[in-house]
């Protein structure tokens, strides 16, 4: 085995604003070289660092009615609150350390707002919107929906902290989430001076978020509050090491290496389809869902 090094170190880019409740540092796709392509199956990350939101109560903040075809959202809930709605009749509340993974497929309507007890009070907000891509023979299935509480996710002990395994696996633990190609995304929890050694496949697609605190990787390459690092495809090994208490988001997925049509909410593999897409949408093949 040997070791993965660390490719690229990123501070967050200016914030901008999805609908008025999500104020976001883009990461993927994005310049630095972070394009889908760099990154497959990961094909967007949008990562809202933590923001005081003040009470909104008579107008939840959040996203309108919009589409999504062809591949998976990934909401992971560190601090606040958000409700979602489909066109599928799904919905629910993701509460802070929850995650919910909305397989979008062959198309949904959703909404995304502050939950209403969120809204009542403000406080902190803080996610990671992550979109996975499908494999082409799974981007027409029916849509699906997982509710992953944070109670459902392997939590293993590792020097001074945990790992907390939303998808794929630790150490032979695997997480809560059903992924359709090998796709690992974990939460690493370490205490000043805790350490998780992880290993992922050279050629998988690597990167970390630093959540919570300051850490550094390999032992060295210092990664200061929600920097992103993108981990090299020479190695398998790394390590993490708190310099303070911390939390790091970690992702690793095998590439696809199908082709890759991208227009806004549809991610499909040819231009057709994505013509297709909005055709489909533009004749209610996508649910009805109210605003
Ligand atoms: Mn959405």
């Amino acid at each position: 085995m040997s070791v993965k090094q660390v490719e690229m170190v990123l501070a967050p880019r200016e914030p901008h604003y999805v609908g008025d409740g999500f104020r976001v540092h883009n990461y993927i796709p994005s310049g630095y070289g972070l394009t889908m392509q760099r990154m497959d199956p990961f094909i967007m990350l949008d990562y809202a660092s933590k923001f005081h939101f003040p009470p909104s109560p008579y107008k939840p903040k959040g996203v309108g009615v919009h589409p999504h075809r062809g591949f998976e959202t990934v909401t992971i809930a560190y601090k606040g609150s958000v409700a979602h709605h489909d066109s599928g009749g799904g919905g629910g509340v993701i509460e802070e350390g929850d995650v919910q993974w909305m397989t979008a497929a062959s198309g949904v309507l959703h909404k995304e707002y502050h939950s209403e007890s969120f809204s009542q009070t403000g406080g902190d907000f803080q996610m990671v919107q992550l979109w996975v891509n499908l494999p082409a023979k799974h981007k027409m299935n029916n849509p699906s929906y997982q509710a992953i509480q944070n109670n459902l996710m392997p939590k293993i002990q590792v020097e001074g902290g945990l790992i907390e395994v939303i998808a794929g696996e630790f150490n032979g633990h695997e997480g809560a989430a059903s992924t359709f190609s090998p796709v690992h995304l974990m939460n690493a929890k370490l205490n000043k001076g805790g350490k998780a050694s992880l290993s992922f496949p050279a050629h998988y697609n690597t990167a970390l978020i630093v959540i919570e605190g300051e850490v550094k990787v390999n032992g060295t390459e210092e990664v200061p509050l929600d920097h992103f690092v993108l981990m090299a495809n020479d190695g398998e090994d790394f390590s993490i090491t708190a310099s303070v208490d911390s939390v790091v988001l970690v992702l690793s997925g095998e590439p696809l290496k199908e082709p890759i049509a991208a227009h806004g909410p549809f991610v499909m593999n040819t231009r057709e389809e994505i013509m297709q897409a909005f055709q489909d949408y533009e004749l209610g093949k996508f649910g009805v869902l109210e605003d």
